[in-house]
């Protein structure tokens, strides 16, 4: 079964022609997903030249094949964890920041009219078992006091009115997460960062990238070329060439699947509100509408082999039913599969490496992240205020043994899917 990417469908990205790449630049980016063209279009816009280097297309990377749900990506040790490792005030700031973010990311795309689909839906998070239903509640108060978080917790008995399915214990609803249309995102994106006057080389993979004094050399297929300023965006696609990055995260695969089309009434029933939804569990399944009401998408680890989408269409089209048994048990028009970048301390990081940018490091929940991480490096690269972030001065450590860790990574999947049948053998 070969890989087809749902957004990708109908949505063709116009070629990119910007010539010839230049022999010198003012800034260099590696890597056209969200935040090397969040952070071009700013960039660009101050007046600096600016060329994106691509190793494949725009978007090839996580973005054009993320599920497309927007919230606040809460870190997930939650206040209390924060607080303990660094202190009350950062705590706080770290999980407003992501309201921040989200803010940002919306104010972003309709100031700048990107059509992406977007929809302010709301999200529904099921609750594998009662004492997550408590959990979640006592934490989701802590962040309302804190940082004015706004949610409902919706009790088992009226979940009907979010979700068609009984497999949960009740849950939560985030009124203002949201959803677009990533590969949509992506050709705004890249629209507005050609009308800036940027170049953008897909195709075009940075090789070797060195930097000495102030001017960095980054070597592609068709010759050199020198920038006085240069960002690392790869994330979880980083390779030897973006070393920096690739030695401080560790890629985990992902996988997802758009089922056949439905009625619209059947999509209706799973979601009658229309809201996205995640759960609670360790290896959890993420799901919403797609944007015409006609498919759900279901996405989450597999613990299928590298390679085999069958397996991983198989396992989550089975996870898709135990939570919506009348689902009809067909192969899914769509699968695809992509990468997404965890760090040491669960923590996104921007920042500088050998006098190199970089921003990456998003974990599964990077879109508003890496828009609005995009625009903060920029400001940084160019010397303007507002440039902060939460994370500003946690060091952003490399992966001990980093060529195991993807490995190590697989074994943590199935060891915490072991642990949630645990959970369910329990109730
Ligand atoms: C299946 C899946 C589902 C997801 N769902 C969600 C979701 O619902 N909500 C959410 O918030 N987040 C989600 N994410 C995470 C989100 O997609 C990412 O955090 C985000 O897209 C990262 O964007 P980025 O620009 O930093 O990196 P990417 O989009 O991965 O871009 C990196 C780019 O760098 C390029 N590159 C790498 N090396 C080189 C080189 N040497 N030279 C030139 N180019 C190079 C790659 O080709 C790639 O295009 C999901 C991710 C996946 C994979």
């Amino acid at each position: 079964m070969g890989e087809r990417i749902y957004w990708q469908d109908g949505v063709p990205l116009a070629p990119i022609t910007s010539g010839d790449v230049p022999d010198t630049v003012d800034i260099a980016i590696i890597g056209a997903g969200f935040t090397g063209l969040s952070a071009g279009i700013h960039l660009a816009r101050a007046g600096h030249s600016v060329a994106i280097f691509e190793a494949a297309q725009a978007g090839a990377g996580g973005s054009s094949r993320c599920g497309g749900m927007i919230g606040p990506s809460f870190h997930k040790l939650g206040l209390a964890g924060l607080a303990a490792q660094y202190g009350q005030d950062r705590a706080h700031d770290i999980q407003a920041e992501g309201l921040r973010a989200l803010s940002m990311f919306t104010d972003f795309v309709r100031d700048e009219g990107i059509d992406c689909d977007l929809t302010m839906c709301g999200r529904f998070r099921g609750m594998a078992t009662p004492a997550d239903y408590d959990a979640t509640a006592a934490e989701a108060a802590r962040l309302h006091d804190a940082i004015g978080l706004e949610f409902h917790m919706v009790p088992q008995s009226e979940q009907h009115r979010e979700i068609g399915s009984d497999r949960y214990f009740g849950g939560i609803l985030y009124p203002n997460d949201g959803a677009i249309q990533p590969h949509k995102l992506i050709q705004g994106l890249v629209d507005r960062f050609i009308a800036a006057d940027g170049q953008l080389f897909e195709g075009t993979p940075v090789t070797d990238l060195s930097r000495v004094g102030g001017t960095a050399t980054l070597r592609h297929p068709n010759g050199t070329c020198r920038a006085g300023q240069v960002l690392i965006a790869t994330n979880a696609y980083s390779d030897a060439a973006t070393a920096q990055m690739r030695n401080r995260v560790i890629p985990i695969r992902v996988s997802a699947i758009a089922t056949a089309p439905m009625d619209v009434n059947a999509v209706q029933s799973m979601s009658p509100s229309g809201r996205i939804f995640g759960e609670t569990k360790r290896v959890f399944l993420w799901y919403r509408p797609t944007p015409d009401g006609t498919r759900m998408i279901f996405g989450g680890r597999t613990t299928g082999r590298a390679g085999r989408t069958d397996v991983c269409a198989r396992q989550l089209m089975a996870q898709a039913r135990d939570i919506f048994p009348n689902l009809p048990d067909e192969t899914p028009d769509f699968i695809w599969r992509g990468q997404v970048a965890h760090t040491l301390d669960h923590a996104p990081h921007l920042g500088q490496i050998d006098g190199l940018w970089y921003a990456g490091g998003y974990g599964g929940s990077g879109i508003t992240r890496s828009v609005f991480f995009g625009r903060q490096v920029a400001r940084r690269m160019l010397g303007q205020p507002g440039g902060e972030t939460a994370f500003d001065d946690l060091p952003f450590n490399p992966v001990p043994m980093r060529a195991f860790a993807p490995l190590a990574a697989r074994i943590a999947t199935r060891w915490y899917a072991f642990q949630d049948r645990l959970d369910a053998a329990r109730l």
